[in-house]
């Protein structure tokens, strides 16, 4: 009698232990095949550097971005919000005989924007920094999509345009709900509007890029989609922001520093993850 009650205590001990066990390992195997699917290790950054440059206005262009700060603190916010799995230099440069446009070169891993090109954008807002200066941006966030997609092999589409419609989501996207620079976003799209009717641009923002026409009418349809984005009628420009949301917010899920950061998007409000000040 003694003993089978010792053993009734054993085998439900028993039971427990291996339930206890089973429930560890199903845990563990949870969190790790969870691991596996999201980490994107911390072992790059974004590295911002200013080429030198012989060129009067190029120089003077060059001492104003540095000057300004923004560029700074955007790679600084980039870096701070986002692992990337290599360094990417984003490098401003003296213009050269060749293409003025930005581009990101997959192979080095570089984005390469010349001042010849600022200088462009600038006389194209008959060099009103609040007008130019926030393209300059959209550009360097613009090209950061590419990298990011390209660095940590973030799903594309592989078909140029629309990997050039992802890149211009992700600018828009950080400009938007990091920087909440409305007003910024309403140069960007001026920019192609008067990229898409001025004839004298030498160099267009294409390439691979939908037209500036319609990169003017993309913009001001996400800035309008975001502006009545809590209306209750459904409005196709609605539904574009809100596609552009969903798109890059699944697809920076394994790149983001703070867990679920932006995980509060329904109610419109997203935390923010504290960065250590640089050192
Ligand atoms: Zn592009």
């Amino acid at each position: 009698m003694e003993r089978k009650k010792t053993e009734r205590i054993n085998s439900a001990a028993q039971s427990w232990f291996f339930r206890w066990i089973f429930l560890i390992i199903f845990i563990a195997g949870g969190i790790h095949e969870t691991s596996l699917a999201q980490e994107i290790r911390d072992e790059g950054n974004f590295i911002l550097e200013f080429g030198s440059t012989e060129d009067p206005a190029e120089s003077q262009y060059r001492q104003y971005l540095i000057d300004e700060g923004s560029l700074d603190a955007v790679v600084q916010d980039m870096n701070c919000e986002l692992n990337l799995r290599e360094n990417v230099r984003v490098t401003f440069r003296t213009s050269d005989s060749g293409s003025n446009n930005p581009l990101y070169d997959a192979e080095y891993n570089q984005i390469l924007i010349s001042y010849g090109f600022v200088i462009e954008v600038s006389s194209l807002f008959r060099g009103d920094a609040n007008a130019w200066f926030p393209n300059v941006v959209q550009i360097v966030l613009h090209e950061m999509g590419h990298a990011l997609m390209d660095v940590n092999k973030i799903e594309q589409y592989y078909d140029g345009e629309n990997n050039e419609v992802l890149a211009d989501q992700l600018a828009f996207f950080v400009m938007s709900e990091f920087y909440e620079a409305d007003d910024a976003l309403q140069q960007v799209a001026e920019h192609f509007d008067i990229r898409s009717v001025d004839r004298n641009v030498l160099s267009a923002t294409s390439g691979d890029h939908l037209p500036d026409s319609e990169r003017a009418t993309q913009f001001i349809c996400w800035i309008e989609g975001k502006r009545h984005f809590m209306a209750d009628r459904y409005g196709g420009c609605r539904g574009e922001y809100e596609a552009l949301l969903d798109s890059w917010d699944d697809r920076l899920a394994p790149s983001w520093k703070a867990a679920f950061a932006f995980e509060s998007r329904e109610d419109d409000e997203y935390d923010e993850y504290e960065c250590d000040e640089p050192g």
